[in-house]
């Protein structure tokens, strides 16, 4: 089979990859591209992380690489996707190749230096010489997207989606539980809004500079990476304030991975600075409430939390 790409075709593509707003809307146009192709039968796009952990149980597991099949469904505990082994030991070398898989042979995108995690593209069907050179072009203009859309949309310093995407993935978040009226009992595994703040951290600046404050807060976003699962979402909030979304969990479980999170910042020795320690107000995410009220009762918790003593973890629930 050969491809034949005219130049208003090609316009075309070049035009709907550039005119999207955000790393989410790209991707889909990209793999809506892709899928139009004749002879592909199936894309799947993801997003590779070195470091969560896989289980939502048991001790964490730090160096497996955790693969994230876009979109990312927070209301899935485990990704069944025949794929992920393979993405697993992902060829390293050119950024287009060819691989087997089974009896078939796919085309493998990937995306690598850029503020957020790698991406990866697996494109299915008939894969000839022809398509190579197309996709190859596709690539080089979604890479370049990812990276514009990467700078808009993290926080340079820790690589972590920032304040803007946060207020649209929560907002995506609260969606689901108001369109599926989940008005969950406490004990049923729902999710969970925690407001994170590291204790006097104007301290750390005062006394050995801005230049290790950056440091501390770089190891703490490495040492959330580590603690919490692929599916719940982490972000930078703004100066020393972070947010977890966390999924699919009930208040005992949430409880578990917070306070464990609150002992592993405790005990970590930050360079320069040694020990820091963090407050968290934590709230349930149900289908009635605003967005809005959300967190404000997050941050009343946190209030609360830094009110009486620092160090520790408030749910609103209980206040
Ligand atoms: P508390 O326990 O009540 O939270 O005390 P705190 O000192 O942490 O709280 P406060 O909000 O007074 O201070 C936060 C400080 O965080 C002030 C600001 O200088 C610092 N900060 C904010 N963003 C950054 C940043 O990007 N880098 C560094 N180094 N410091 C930052
Ligand atoms: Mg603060
Ligand atoms: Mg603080």
């Amino acid at each position: 089979m050969c491809i034949h790409v005219t130049a208003e075709q090609a316009f075309d593509w070049s035009i709907r990859l550039t005119k999207q707003v955000d790393f989410n809307c790209l991707t889909n146009e990209i793999v809506a591209i892709l899928t139009s192709i004749a002879g592909v039968t199936e894309v799947n796009a993801y997003e590779v992380y070195a470091g969560r952990q896989v289980k939502s149980s048991g001790e964490p597991d730090i160096t497996k690489k955790v693969i994230r099949r876009f979109p990312v469904d927070f209301t899935l505990l485990e990704q069944d996707d025949e794929y992920i082994e393979l993405l697993s030991n992902m060829p390293s070398g050119d950024v287009l190749q060819v691989v087997d898989f089974k009896a078939e042979k796919l085309a493998l995108m990937q995306v690598h230096h850029c503020v957020g995690p790698e991406r990866a593209i697996l494109i299915m069907g008939q894969i000839n010489t022809a398509m190579l050179d197309v996709f190859r072009y596709l690539l080089a203009i979604y890479t370049n997207q990812v990276i514009l859309h990467d700078y808009k949309e993290r926080d340079l310093l820790t690589h972590l989606p920032n304040r803007q995407t946060f207020d649209s993935r929560f907002f995506q978040v609260c969606d689901y539980f108001r369109e599926h009226q989940l008005h969950r009992e406490l004990h049923d595994k729902g999710s969970w809004i925690a407001m994170l703040d590291i204790d006097y951290f104007k301290r750390v600046n005062d006394e050995y500079g801005h230049q290790c404050g950056d440091e501390v807060l770089l190891h703490f976003s490495q040492l959330m990476e580590q603690s919490f699962r692929y599916n719940d979402f982490l972000f930078r909030f703004g100066g020393e304030e972070f947010v977890v979304i966390l999924n699919l969990v009930e208040m005992d479980f949430a409880r578990m991975v917070l306070e464990r999170f609150r002992k592993a910042v405790a005990q970590y020795q930050f360079p320069m600075v040694g020990k820091i320690t963090v407050s968290m107000g934590v709230t349930h995410i149900d289908s009635e409430s605003m967005p809005v009220a959300l967190l404000g009762d997050a941050d009343a918790a946190l209030y609360h939390a830094k009110h009486s003593g620092r160090d520790r973890l408030v749910f609103y629930e209980e206040m």
